[in-house]
């Protein structure tokens, strides 16, 4: 029945196969509810690992990726701590999920990311073969699944994964914001100090 406000708050909506990015109503039912409730257990694991990130001083992202229901890797950001640009949460995830794999393709897989992967993310998710990747926050500065461009589901490209965005999306991006404000304030003490 539709709430007050119009929309009918048992139904979900999801990018339906394809890249032309449409919607598609689910009709609201039993197997939606466990499809809900499986996006929201991984997403939350993967906010665990971006808090992880928080905690050592990093841009929280975290990311998971699971076959099968089991998850197979589990990484967040560590670009400072290893001092290098390629350390995104998702590229230490795909490593660890192929080396767990014990193959180069990770077919079948599904990946469970706090923010939009960037062009670097979205080309190794493209290589790797991740069947689905679900998205936390959507990136609209640097996302290549879909926001500044999407390497994800290029039609060119011999390998398109399919893309659900705004999984716990609240919480993903209030950690983000969370973090930048802290760290500006830190930036503006520093600054303060140097008077
Ligand atoms: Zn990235």
């Amino acid at each position: 029945m539709p709430a007050a406000d119009g929309k009918n708050h048992n139904n979900i909506l999801t990018k339906s196969e394809g890249s032309d990015n449409r919607f598609i109503l689910l009709k609201s039912s039993k197997k939606c509810g466990s499809i809900v409730k499986r996006m929201k257990k991984y997403m939350e694991e993967a906010i665990r690992q971006a808090a992880l990130a928080a905690q050592s001083g990093e841009v929280p992202v975290g990311c998971v990726i699971e076959k099968d229901g089991e998850i197979i890797a589990r990484a967040h950001n560590l670009t400072e701590t290893m001092n290098d640009p390629t350390a995104h949460a998702e590229i230490l995830a795909i490593r660890q999920a192929a080396k767990h794999q014990g193959w180069q393709r990770l077919t079948g897989c599904n990946m469970y990311v706090t923010l939009e992967p960037c062009a670097m993310c979205a080309g190794a998710i493209v290589w790797a073969r991740i069947e689905k990747v679900y998205i936390g926050a959507m990136d609209p500065k640097a996302g290549a699944c879909g926001s500044v461009m999407n390497i994800a589901q290029n039609e060119k490209l011999n390998h398109r994964a399919e893309i659900e965005s705004g999984i716990m999306e609240e919480e993903c991006s209030e950690m983000l914001r969370r973090f930048f404000a802290q760290r500006r304030k830190k930036n503006l003490g520093k600054t303060e100090d140097n008077k």
